[in-house]
């Protein structure tokens, strides 16, 4: 049976490194201020940006939800990006999803001020990914690779299988497991056969969004399973969240990620993370 991987710990040694790094901020007169951009009449967005708030205030963060309303326009979005871009005061911009139908989610990444864009979605911040050297990585992907680190296997030369291809969780994962000297294989819609990919990999991320996709034999034994899907279900009348991988596959694995527990609250961390790496780089630049 596999060892599971549970990122409550991991998340809290970010956060204490964040809550330090806020300290030292703070001692010479700076403080993160993070603004979510939300364009949602839907109340589990306001719920779950409430928590964020909470979660900003516990780190000594100064935070704000701005929400322009769930029939807001793109051009709307993207004003209320371009205040906070322009607002010397503010140091983190989040942009809450999903936006309304028809605003294009690209448009709206690309512009985000880079220096500001602490979900690490912006095309700048994603391209460093390929100099191995981002600061600002996107938070899902970047979870990925703590936990892969964090759970003590040796990545380098190790066979990585990455199914899913998203421009901020499959594609970045996948750099970033070359960057740590993985072998590296994407996986997605169009792959035929997946399982005789995945058989040979040493570390098998799955980041699709599909109940049951991973199946335990699909899965070598001892394998490091990096279960990311986030899938809402209901069983017995009541609703959960469940991941890609089938709960048979930790049958086989030799350590795995728990949903929900596992790579989301790290997932979480990383926002700080960045939050923080962002206001650095910003009082470094100011100087
Ligand atoms: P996405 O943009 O919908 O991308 C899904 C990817 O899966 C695409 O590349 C797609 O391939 C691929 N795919 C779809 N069906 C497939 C199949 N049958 N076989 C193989 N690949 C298939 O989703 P995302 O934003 O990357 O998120 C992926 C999952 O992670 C979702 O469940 C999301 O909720 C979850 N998530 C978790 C966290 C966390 O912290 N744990 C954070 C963010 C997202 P094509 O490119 O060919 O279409």
């Amino acid at each position: 049976m596999a060892t599971l991987l549970l990122g409550a710990p991991l998340a809290s040694t970010i956060e204490n490194d964040v809550r330090a790094r806020a300290a030292l901020a703070a001692e010479r007169g700076f403080k993160p201020y993070l603004v979510a951009v939300s364009a949602s009449d839907d109340p589990a967005n306001e719920v779950y940006l409430k928590r964020q708030a909470k979660a900003a205030d516990r780190l000594g963060f100064r935070y704000e939800i701005r929400n322009i309303g769930g029939t807001a326009a793109e051009s709307d979005v993207l004003a209320a990006i371009a205040r906070l871009n322009a607002d010397p005061e503010v140091t983190g911009i989040i942009v809450q999803m999903p936006l309304p139908p028809g605003v294009v989610v690209a448009n709206v990444q690309r512009a985000i001020a880079p220096m500001k864009d602490v979900e690490g979605v912006h095309p700048l911040n994603l391209g460093e990914l390929l100099d191995g050297d981002a600061v600002l990585r996107p938070c899902t992907a970047a979870a990925i690779l703590e936990v892969a680190k964090a759970s003590g296997v040796q990545l380098a030369g190790r066979h990585a299988v990455v199914i899913g291809r998203s421009r901020i969780v499959g594609r970045p994962a996948a750099l970033m497991f070359l960057a740590e000297s993985c072998t590296v294989t994407v996986c997605h819609s169009r792959t035929p056969d997946i399982g005789a990919l995945t058989r040979t990999a040493d570390i098998v991320v799955c980041a699709v969004g599909k109940v049951g996709l991973l199946q335990p034999e699909m899965v070598k034994a001892g394998a490091l399973v990096l279960d990311v899907g986030i899938n809402e279900v209901e069983r017995d009348g009541k609703r959960g969240i469940v991941g890609d991988a089938d709960p048979r596959v930790a049958e086989v694995a030799g350590q795995f990620t728990p949903t929900p527990g596992g790579v989301g609250p790290v997932t979480v961390a990383i926002l700080w993370r960045n939050a923080i790496a962002a206001l650095e780089r910003q009082i470094r630049d100011r100087r």
